[in-house]
């Protein structure tokens, strides 16, 4: 049996009717920026995570750097989040001429709010908690150290669209949350794409010329600026891939409900609160002997990935440049693995990967 971890190519004869059928649309009214669909897409965004505006834009990575733009971050400030993300995360901080700050993670691989408040200091602005795996952060601790200490809080949630805590939505707790949706995300397109959904008008207006060259207008120029921009076509399929969101999570539950019952003797699965809805991104074990785990389920013909094999204080480019105290961090990351957990996953090659991962031990 061959199993990869993600497969992209669309083989669903509907599905693909539907997203062909959205592009053609698009290629006859010919509005391929800005377009009518990224209206309504930014629209069904806001809705869906209970805020007064959503701006798409071409990645998450711009999203969350000209996020924090729009709050004026950068030179001097500094930002406060989790070693284990994405590096995007580090480089939108970065990018801004602000510094980052790292707080240890905790068991459910998520920042721990209990140490955040030893690392505020004068200079921090911000606090990006990433909800990684699709886990949403302690918010409540988050958002309450936030208004005590006058710091802006931006959700990287990436992840974790279609997570809820306590029936809220990801994307609903900071004052401006960032999504990414690119192929791998659960809700994706079929190229790059990202937005930021936010309640303050004047932050959603800045965004909105933050993400065309920081004009108004169109015209003047007020704020130097990328171009960051959703194209139409992505906004399209993404309105096809939004019909089919919540199928698609309930298959996720039920696959990570099916590995957890089968596998949570052998290995460390994911510790899901009771109050956490989860969309599952990833289905994340830890296990000590990872790196023969892994090896064994290739030879199996399981593919599997490690998200994040780095820490992001220790990539090339920063390693040298930010001090920070992580152990649980520096521990976890040797132990990560995800399995296959896409919805397109049939019974047989769950039961065939939870029974490679039974008899691993016996290997
Ligand atoms: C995927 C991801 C990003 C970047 O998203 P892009 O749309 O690929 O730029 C940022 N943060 C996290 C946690 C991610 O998983």
């Amino acid at each position: 049996m061959k199993i990869p971890y993600l497969d992209l190519s669309v083989n669903d004869v509907q599905l693909k009717k539907e997203l062909l059928d959205a592009v053609n649309t698009v290629l006859t009214h010919g509005r391929i920026i800005l377009g009518p669909e990224v209206e309504e897409l930014e629209q069904k965004l806001a809705a869906y995570c209970n805020r007064r505006f959503a701006v798409g834009m071409n990645s998450c990575t711009d999203a969350l750097y000209l996020t924090l733009r729009a709050f004026n971050i950068g030179e001097g400030d500094e930002v406060i989040t989790t070693p284990l993300s994405w590096i995007a995360t580090t480089n939108a901080i970065v990018l801004t001429g602000a510094k980052p700050v790292y707080v240890d993670i905790g068991n459910d691989l998520n920042i721990n709010a209990k140490f955040i408040e030893e690392a505020i200091t004068e200079n921090t602005r911000a606090i990006i908690p990433v909800h990684f795996t699709g886990t949403i952060c302690d918010m409540e601790s988050i958002n309450s150290l936030a208004e005590d200490n006058d710091l802006v809080v931006i959700e990287d949630a990436a992840q974790a669209f279609g997570s809820r805590m306590h029936g809220k939505p990801a994307g609903s707790f900071g004052n401006a949350a960032c999504f990414s949706m690119n192929p791998m995300k659960v809700l994706n397109a079929y190229g790059e794409a990202g937005a930021v959904v936010v309640d303050d008008q004047n932050i959603y207006d800045k965004l909105c010329s933050l993400r065309y060259a920081g004009t108004i207008n169109k015209e003047d120029c007020h704020y130097p600026s990328l171009n960051g921009r959703i194209d139409t076509i992505q906004a399209s399929m993404l309105l096809v891939s939004l019909n089919h969101l919540e199928e698609k999570i309930q298959r996720r539950k039920e696959i990570a409900k099916f590995y957890s019952s089968q596998l949570s003797e052998v290995i460390t699965c994911p510790t899901v609160d009771l109050s956490m809805d989860h969309s599952y991104y990833s289905y994340t074990i830890l296990c000590i002997n990872r790196e023969k785990m892994k090896g064994y389920l290739n030879e199996k013909g399981i593919e599997t990935k490690i998200q994040h094999p780095i820490l992001m204080p220790h990539h090339t480019a920063y390693k040298n440049n930010y001090k920070s105290q992580i152990p649980n961090a520096e521990r976890i990351v040797n132990q990560i693995l995800c399995l296959p957990n896409h919805e397109n996953l049939i019974d047989s090659e769950l039961n065939y990967i939870t029974d490679c991962i039974r008899n691993f031990g016996n290997a």
